[in-house]
């Protein structure tokens, strides 16, 4: 169906308008809805400051045919005011990183340049969408008092934390729902900052301004929590459409012809599904004290892995160098040489749907940030779960103890600023080499095909999205 809707484009006179919030998870996930409504003929503006569009064009295009499709999107780069971030605090462990709040309210500022995008493509087009992310609902005021402008919100962290935290919110009312679950308590207070939890409240009244949302979920991951959530008291009168996991997996874009990352390379030499995969996204800093603790658990588990040693994000240091910024030396040369054989360790990006399609690798260890739960899920790849902050910790309960497709890494309530490398050679090992895991590794890959069928022809996700894209072209 996509390759007809690509071979007879939809030429309308309807414009759609991309604001993401500036993280990378999020960045991705706006990119890859703009991909999939400009295969339909739609023309696509996605909007955010200049570091922010090049980090995003060239992280997709380090992807095996990521680059293709982002060819027809038009990007527009708004100056926005000079901001610092502060350096990311080692160990971010257990804390909203503070390091990217600047980023954030600096966003805020885009709301100018985009109104008068905005009102430039509605006196000459019929109608005009505009997505913004669930993070940036003032966006939605570019489209107020515009009669051919509506404004959808797009939810961007999983059904399941977005509902936890606004019912957390709203005092908890009764919700015999929430009470039969009887899920690991994860409270609001644990793992956002109050600047955080002021800055998304800040936003909360222009929601009114939305005409619907969009979840990047689907009903085989957490059809319990999108049915929650279309009943919240400020939506439940608006459409929702769950029409994820947007990801190159779902979208058959992870593998392909051409120049091989050395890490598919590496890849290519390992048994199947006997590689853990090893990666914390792109908002965390592990201290020195818990990468050595990291390192000696890998070694210890006896199985074989795939490393990325990277720190967070900084948006300075990528305006400044194009490029992502170069970690210190964090392990001792001789560990490279003892783990040579069954152990790669990877320094800066990592092209990770790649990896996780690939058929060697057989585990996760992840922080839980929602993209890389879905391309795990995606995948049919099981999660050892070991999240910091923000939504990670409740799409770490969906993961374990939901889902059952994964192992915690620390149970929630104890979680700890340093976990030991005992604590990380056990849990791979349960995960990669035992009965118990067999029966997690079994959930995963039957997960992973029951969320592809839900983006193929007929699934719940293609037929919501085929929903939406009717509802913005009529
Ligand atoms: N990612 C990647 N290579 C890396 C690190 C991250 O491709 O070396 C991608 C990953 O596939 C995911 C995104 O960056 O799509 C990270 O988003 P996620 O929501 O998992 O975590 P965040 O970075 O927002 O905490």
């Amino acid at each position: 169906a996509e390759s007809k809707a690509k071979a007879e484009p939809i030429t309308l006179d309807v414009a759609v308008v991309m604001v993401p919030l500036p993280a990378q998870g999020h960045l991705n996930q706006f990119l890859h809805l703009s991909s999939l409504l400009s295969a339909r003929g739609l023309p696509i503006h996605y909007v955010g400051s200049a570091t922010h569009n090049r980090q995003v064009l060239d992280r997709a295009s380090r992807l095996h045919n990521g680059g293709t499709a982002c060819r027809p999107i038009h990007f527009h780069d708004f100056t926005l005011p000079d901001y610092s971030s502060p350096a990311p605090e080692p160990d971010a462990a257990i804390k909203f990183p503070g390091h990217l709040q600047p980023a954030f309210d600096a966003a805020r500022h885009l709301l100018s340049p985009l109104a008068d995008l905005v009102r430039s493509l509605a006196s000459r087009s019929r109608r005009v969408v505009l997505i913004h992310d669930s993070s940036m609902t003032f966006a939605a005021g570019a489209a107020a008092s515009l009669p051919n402008v509506e404004a959808f919100c797009f939810h961007t962290v999983s059904a399941i934390a977005g509902f936890f935290f606004r019912w957390e919110l709203r005092g908890k009312p009764r919700e015999p729902a929430v009470e039969i679950l009887e899920l690991p308590h994860v409270s609001n207070e644990d793992c956002i900052s109050q600047q955080f939890c002021d800055f998304v409240l800040s936003q909360q009244q222009t929601t009114v301004a939305d005409s619907g949302r969009l979840i990047n979920s689907c009903r085989a991951i957490e059809g319990m929590f999108i049915d929650l959530v279309a009943r919240e008291p400020e939506w439940q009168d608006k459409k929702t459409f769950a029409i994820g996991p947007l990801n190159p997996i779902t979208f058959n874009q992870a593998s392909g012809n051409g120049a091989r990352h050395p890490s598919i390379e590496w890849l290519d030499q390992q048994p199947p599904s006997s590689v853990i995969y090893v990666s914390f996204g792109t908002t965390s800093t592990f201290s020195d004290e818990q990468v050595a603790e990291l390192a000696a658990g890998l070694e210890a588990s006896g199985q074989r892995f795939l490393w990325v040693l990277r720190d967070a994000d900084r948006a300075d240091i990528y305006a400044e160098t194009g490029g992502d910024a170069v970690e210190k030396e964090k392990l001792p040369l001789d560990y490279y040489t003892r783990v040579e054989r069954r152990g790669k360790v990877v320094r800066g990006w990592a092209p990770q749907p790649e990896i996780l399609a690939h058929p060697s690798t057989g585990g996760f260890m992840s922080h839980c940030g929602w993209n890389s739960c879905m391309e795990s899920f995606s995948a049919g790849v099981p999660i050892v779960a070991w999240p910091m902050h923000s939504d990670q910790p409740r799409n770490a309960v969906l993961v374990t103890d939901v889902l059952r497709v994964g192992f915690h890494v620390l149970d929630w309530d104890k979680r700890a600023e340093l976990v030991a490398s005992a604590t990380i050679s056990d849990v791979i090992e349960r995960l990669m080499a035992s009965k118990e895991g067999e029966e997690v590794r079994r959930r995963a890959r039957e997960l992973g095909g029951e969320v592809r069928r839900a983006m193929e022809e007929g699934g719940s996700s293609k037929t919501d999205l085929d929903a939406f894209v009717t509802h913005i072209i009529i």
